[in-house]
């Protein structure tokens, strides 16, 4: 029985958002990590035949219809026409509830869009997005899944020869806000309105009637948006090349680089080596996105109103709520992570007193929220904050054990701390020994697990790795 259900209804625009392109020869492909649970979900746990093969995109599944997708992006400010370059997108399965999911190959070679690139993906940059993007859907944070990595039986050239690999990429698209860049850059209003149509029948059905479509549409993506880097600032996540062609229109968290999970609290954070102004540094995320959220605007000024004045106005007065948007869904599960059910004046005071605290004593992000009600193991300002604390608390008039719960399903007691990510790595990519990886991927598959005692899976990097 084939289980692969493809609807691909990308193909169908207009030829201009996409180029066809086949998977390169793989000379051995093997299978590395096989995600069972979402292939379960997917409804495609009984795929037979060779799976290295199939992930290698050597034996394509029945109904897919590969192609690079054509977009462009703010590449750390700067404008290019980008696409697909290591990317070949088999096509969109249907699971058997009726969901819609993009089928995605990184790292199967080159494409139309490739430029001077080989097309190709290194297995530890493949196994991170592995990692990473698995522990925040654990986090319940909305993201791209990944289904599979598999070695290609190639070596690839990244400063040394590294094993080559492939990761399949399961997205509710890949749709970007650079791909509405692509469209507006080509100044075709009516490949735009297709676009914007497709965009929102895919990811915003609701608003498929409105009467100001498109407004009502750049109010949703920036609402889903907010709450998406809410959700980032509050468990310490910096994604690293928030490029406008990593925004996706789905407000899922997509394209796993150099992004990494805070140790130490400090808003400059920065851990890609290519971001030297610290553009895209922990602190910044929220400003970034709101400038990513402006170059989105402007691309549907041409469907906002029929004069550029009126459609100027309606994308400004949209663009300005975006602060408060953030401002809202950040405090809310600040709130949260510190037990509270209920919205008081006084908070905000009370959470920006607690992270200028994780500021100034270097404390652990992730720990500090872990062990909040804990103030024998920090300092004397601390047990001051704690005192304030506990008096909220009280006046909010909740049990305990209500707060406790709210505060275990908010604060996570593990996240995927990079020192334990690159052991796993190192592992898997020079001594092909996976067992450090099996590990860490069963622990961050249980983030809010409060049961089990206190190991290395919790502790940030000892002092001598740091740095
Ligand atoms: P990223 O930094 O991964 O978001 O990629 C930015 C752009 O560079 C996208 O258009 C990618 O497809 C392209 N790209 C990245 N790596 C390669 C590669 N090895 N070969 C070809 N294109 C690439
Ligand atoms: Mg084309
Ligand atoms: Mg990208």
């Amino acid at each position: 029985m084939n289980p692969w259900q493809f609807d691909n209804t990308y193909t169908r625009l207009p030829a201009v958002f996409f180029e066809r392109a086949t998977p390169a020869p793989a000379s051995a492909p093997q299978l590395v990590l096989f995600n069972q649970r979402l292939a379960e979900a997917l409804g495609l746990a009984d795929l037979d035949g060779d799976l290295a093969a199939l992930f290698a995109g050597q034996a394509l599944p029945e109904g897919a219809e590969p192609i690079a997708q054509a977009y462009a992006g703010h590449q750390f400010g700067g404008f290019n026409m980008l696409g697909d370059g290591r990317a070949i997108l088999l096509g969109e399965h249907l699971t058997p509830s009726g969901t819609r999911f993009d089928i995605q190959l990184k790292g199967s070679g080159r494409t139309p869009y490739s430029r001077r690139g080989d097309g190709l993906a290194a297995l530890g940059p493949m196994l991170r997005e592995y990692i990473i993007s698995e522990a925040m859907h654990a986090l319940g944070i909305p993201t791209t899944r990944s289904l599979a990595v598999v070695t290609t039986g190639e070596r690839i050239y990244r400063e040394t020869l590294r094993p080559g690999a492939i990761l399949t990429r399961v997205a509710a698209s890949h749709l970007r806000v650079g791909t509405f860049q692509y469209a507006a850059a080509r100044r075709d209003d009516t490949n735009l309105r297709l676009l914007a149509d497709y965009t929102i029948a895919r990811h915003y059905p609701e608003l498929t009637e409105a009467e100001d479509k498109y407004a009502a549409f750049l109010r949703a993506v920036l609402a889903r948006q907010a709450a998406l880097i809410a959700q980032w600032q509050c468990v310490g996540f910096i994604h690293g090349v928030m490029n406008t062609d990593n925004m996706a229109l789905s407000g899922e968290t997509i394209d796993y680089g150099p992004c990494a999970f805070l140790d130490t609290y400090h808003p400059g954070t920065v851990f890609s080596s290519i971001d030297t102004e610290g553009r895209y540094a922990f602190g910044n995320q929220p400003g970034m996105a709101h400038w990513n959220l402006t170059r989105f605007a402007e691309t549907l000024l041409p469907l906002l109103a029929p004069t550029e004045e009126d459609a100027v106005g309606i994308a400004v007065e949209a663009l300005n709520t975006f602060p408060d948007l953030y401002e809202d869904a950040w405090l809310t599960r600040m709130r949260h992570k510190l037990g509270l059910h209920s919205a008081e004046e006084s908070d905000s005071e009370l959470i920006a007193d607690l992270v200028s605290w994780m500021e100034a004593s270097e404390a652990d992000f992730t720990n500090t929220f872990r062990t909040l009600d804990d103030p024998t193991s920090k300092d004397a300002t601390f047990a001051a904050w704690h005192a304030r604390w506990q008096a909220r608390l009280q006046h909010e008039g909740t049990s305990d054990a209500d707060a406790l719960a709210l505060m275990r399903a908010t604060n996570p007691a593990v996240i995927p701390r990079n020192h334990l990510v690159e052991e796993a790595l190192s592992a898997a990519e020079n001594d092909n020994n996976l067992e450090p990886l099996h590990a860490l991927l069963e622990v961050l598959a249980q983030p809010y697990d409060y049961s089990s005692a206190p190991s290395k899976y919790h502790e940030p990097a000892p002092a001598s790795a740091c740095g």
